[in-house]
């Protein structure tokens, strides 16, 4: 039937086995950046499962419960970690399951199980090795259009929030707790198929392809591919297959000794690899390939309705943030109404950004009340705050440089969608994402960034970048708006334009709570200012005044005046 010998098809299915594990690795590893040395594990339990329940269906369905269940319960103590952390705690779930393969009576230990019967597909045996090859590859085939699904919505946007940038997620209403959960679930869950078709694949299963080894192999294959490219975790699964079963084959022979010699040159050829292209295989063979252009003219969102009504948006009472010995904000009070725009200065230092994060959620207050729209905040977390009506920007810009400038907008729309992750894998939630894309647009051409949409965010000078945040802000249809330094870095002309819209959003009834240290810029803008120094209030009122006030100049003149 086919042309291949036995032993390239017997390859192809490892290859594709591997595969769909490191696309699940790809999800949790390269896109979300949560490191894992346990995904043989998964694929252990899925596998183990299928041989005691080695009628297809039920096998399966129990393989891919258990590793749900386990995952999820590991997912409750990891979502949380990351970095080194996270890794080393992979690891020793990893040594511990492996443990438990090999000693549970239940399973054999290191005899193994044996006689797993082929696949069935309703009247059809995959008995021979090509048809169950070719179901691998579907499988192979599935994952990989699930997850490109997956990483083009909604929740593959925010995904991509989960390596570093989790606190900006957080004030853009995302729950990156239990996002990373789901993709650590999603990864496992990927890990049990490749598990169960790998039992009836080779009939015969031990713990040895379940070790820490076999997970550290997983992760070669998904760095080696390029981490973040689906594409390359196929590539790197082929890749280090094929490279693995080679070695074995020719090291022996060459060096004509035995021993454990092949682990060491497979260790090296991926070294080499890694200094050759330290951002893996795939991106330099798809350079070329273009990308997919987004879809235009998609139905505009109707924006949400501000209220014009004349209320208080936020007010601070007794605000106090000690960080060690260092009172960052002491007693500081005031209060802003809707429709109003009220400047926050001070020289560097007075407290300023350290206010913004207690009121955003990103800090617990020491001391003191902070209520926005008439409702108590203190201790309610980010991504709460800004469900509320509540949209800032970040002193220090906080974007995510390798995604588009439409993506890193599209994610202050976070909260005007609802489709999760299921929806995304199945590819439902498409008009919803088009939606959520034409807010996107709706805000960039709202600040002037329309013509730069496709651009990497990182590619912006850091002025533009202010203002991919404020469209990012806009795009969370906010009542108050914190904006920590916009005009920094703008030319005047630009200063001019960010100030036409933040009138225009006054007009339409936000209120605006902005640092900025251009005097020129604050005092033309503001209908209020509040002047903070070493931690306090100093003086409140209308620019003219506050710009008289003796104290306020001795603040920034160090009394020179
Ligand atoms: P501003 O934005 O007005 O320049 P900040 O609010 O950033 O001032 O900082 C106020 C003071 O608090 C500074 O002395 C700063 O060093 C200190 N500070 C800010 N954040 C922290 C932190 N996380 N830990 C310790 N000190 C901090
Ligand atoms: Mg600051």
């Amino acid at each position: 039937m086919t042309l291949l010998p036995a032993y390239d098809i017997t390859l192809a299915g490892y290859a594709g086995l591997a595969a769909i594990v490191a696309i699940g690795l790809t999800l949790l590893t390269g896109v979300s950046g949560q490191t894992s040395f346990g995904q043989a594990s998964f694929v252990g339990i899925a596998a183990y499962a299928a041989a005691l329940l080695p009628d297809g269906p039920s096998g399966l369905l129990a393989g891919l419960a258990l590793t749900g269940a386990a995952a999820w319960l590991l997912g409750l103590i990891t979502a949380r970690l990351s970095g080194h952390f996270l890794a080393l705690c992979s690891v020793a779930w990893g040594i511990s399951f492996y443990a438990l393969f090999g000693t549970l009576p239940l399973l054999h230990g290191f005899n193994g199980i044996g006689g797993i019967p082929p696949l069935r597909l309703g009247p059809l045996s995959l008995a021979a090795p090509a048809a169950n090859v070719a179901l691998i590859w579907l499988v192979v085939g599935l994952a990989l259009l699930a997850s490109r699904n997956l990483l083009t919505s909604r929740t593959g946007r925010a995904m991509r929030t989960l390596a570093g940038a989790r606190a900006m997620a957080e004030s853009m209403g995302i729950d990156t707790v239990r996002l990373a959960r789901a993709v650590f679930v999603l990864a496992a869950l990927l890990a049990a198929v490749s598990g169960f078709l790998f039992a009836h694949f080779q009939r015969f299963i031990s713990p040895t392809p379940f070790s820490l080894t076999a997970s550290i192999e997983y992760l070669f294959m998904v760095i080696l591919g390029g981490a973040a490219h689906l594409g390359g975790a196929v590539l790197g699964a082929v890749l280090v297959t094929v490279l693995r079963e080679e070695l074995t084959d020719w090291v022996p022979r060459l060096t004509g000794a035995t021993g454990n010699y092949e682990a060491m040159a497979f260790s090296l050829a991926v070294i080499l690899f890694l200094q050759r292209a330290p951002r893996g295989l795939w991106p330099r063979l798809a350079r070329r390939a273009a990308r997919p252009k987004p879809r235009r003219a998609a139905p505009a969102q109707p924006a949400r309705e501000c209220p014009i009504a004349d209320g208080v948006a936020l007010e601070i009472e007794g605000l106090r943030k000690h960080f060690g010995g260092l009172a960052a904000n002491q007693d500081v009070s005031f209060s802003i109404r809707t429709g109003e725009i009220v400047a926050l200065i001070g020289p560097n230092g007075a407290g300023k950004s350290t206010l913004f994060d207690i009121v955003s959620g990103q800090l617990a207050p020491t001391a003191g009340t902070v209520r926005l729209f008439g409702r108590a905040v203190v201790r309610l977390p980010a991504r709460r705050i800004a469900a509320l009506g509540l949209a800032r920007t970040f002193q220090h810009v906080k974007l995510l440089a390798d995604e588009s400038v439409r993506d890193n907008i599209a994610l202050g729309a976070h909260l005007a969608g609802r489709a999760g992750m299921l929806r995304a894998l199945l590819r439902l939630d498409r008009a919803e994402e088009a939606r959520l894309l034409a807010a996107a647009e709706a805000a960039a051409a709202r600040v002037g960034l329309d013509d730069m949409l496709d651009m990497k965010a990182g590619a912006l000078p850091l002025g533009r970048q202010r203002i991919v945040e404020i469209a990012r802000a806009l795009c969370l249809a906010p009542r108050l708006l914190l904006l920590d330094e916009p005009a920094a870095g703008l030319r005047l002309q630009e200063k001019q334009q960010l100030a036409a819209l933040l009138r225009q959003l006054r007009g339409e009834g936000m209120a605006v709570l902005l640092v900025e240290h251009d005097m020129g810029f604050v005092m033309d803008l503001a209908d209020r200012v509040v002047v903070m120094d070493f931690g306090q209030k100093i003086a409140e009122g209308a620019p003219a005044v506050v710009q008289a006030d003796p104290a306020v100049l001795e603040a920034y003149l160090g009394g020179v005046a």
